[in-house]
């Protein structure tokens, strides 16, 4: 009898330590990086403003800043869309993916699947990018919408993903701890969004870029178009340039979302 409940024991130790092995295997970051931690600040455009983009080259070039271009429907690109995207990734900054039909991952994988999802919106977006010569390796999801399942799918295509945060009330900024990355490895982070809609103000930026100065993160920064339209999802180049002169202040590096790790 003894015997038996031994038995039964080692069973479960043994279950249940094939399980914690699994469980940190699935969850933890496969990938240690040996990036040396610098204060940083990331920024990215989303969707396919592609001729307000370029239109600020000569902007992003007089504070040395290589942003990120997060293009959905990539299918849609005029070639002349195609050009400027090419003398923007010849400046330094990153062409990636931000799905194919810009789809809401959350309602889309739960009407249709994760396989649908990979199979419609993620491997056509990436391989629209690279027929027309990127090679995108970090995906922004539309809407923000993520869940730990589809990530833990989606990193076996990107190196990093992006979601979201925002501005909520009795936080400031600089307590949003999913923006800002402190090179640990991390491979899912969030972006504040800073378009004219968001409410962030120039002051909430300084403060978020107070803490990545202070304690060597990197913070990530997102908007859209590029106008002074003060449409909900734009910002203004006279906004985009005093945060860009508020982080030379602080001292931030700028890097592309895959300068984080590669
Ligand atoms: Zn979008």
């Amino acid at each position: 009898m003894k015997a038996k409940y031994l038995l039964l024991f080692l069973l479960t130790v043994v279950v249940l330590a094939a399980a914690w092995v699994g469980y940190t295997k699935y969850f933890n970051s496969a990938y240690k990086y040996a990036k040396p931690a610098q204060a940083a600040f990331v920024i990215s455009f989303d969707d396919q403003y592609v001729a307000e983009w370029y239109a600020q080259r000569a902007l992003f070039a007089k504070y040395n800043v290589e942003a990120t271009f997060f293009i959905t429907n990539p299918d849609s690109l005029t070639s002349d869309e195609v050009e400027m995207l090419k003398a923007l990734e010849r400046d330094g900054h990153e062409i990636a993916s931000h799905g194919a039909k810009h789809v809401n991952a959350l309602n889309y994988t739960e009407e249709h699947g994760l396989e649908a999802y990979i199979q419609n919106e993620i491997i056509p977006s990436v391989k629209s990018l690279q027929k027309l010569g990127f090679t995108p390796v970090t995906f922004a999801y539309p809407y923000g919408a993520n869940s730990r399942t589809i990530d833990h799918e989606l990193l076996k295509y990107f190196y990093l993903l992006r979601g979201d945060s925002w501005k909520v009330k009795g936080k400031t900024v600089d307590e949003l701890d999913k923006i800002f990355y402190r090179y640990d490895g991390r491979r899912v982070i969030n972006g504040l969004g800073i378009d004219h809609g968001s409410g962030v103000t120039l002051e909430d930026i300084e403060q978020a870029f107070k803490r990545a100065a202070e304690h060597k993160q990197a913070i990530k920064l997102y908007a859209h178009a590029i106008n002074n339209s003060k449409a909900t999802y734009s910002i203004s180049p006279e906004m985009l340039e005093k945060i860009f002169k508020a982080a030379q202040k602080y001292q931030l590096t700028s890097v592309t979302f895959k300068g984080l790790i590669l």
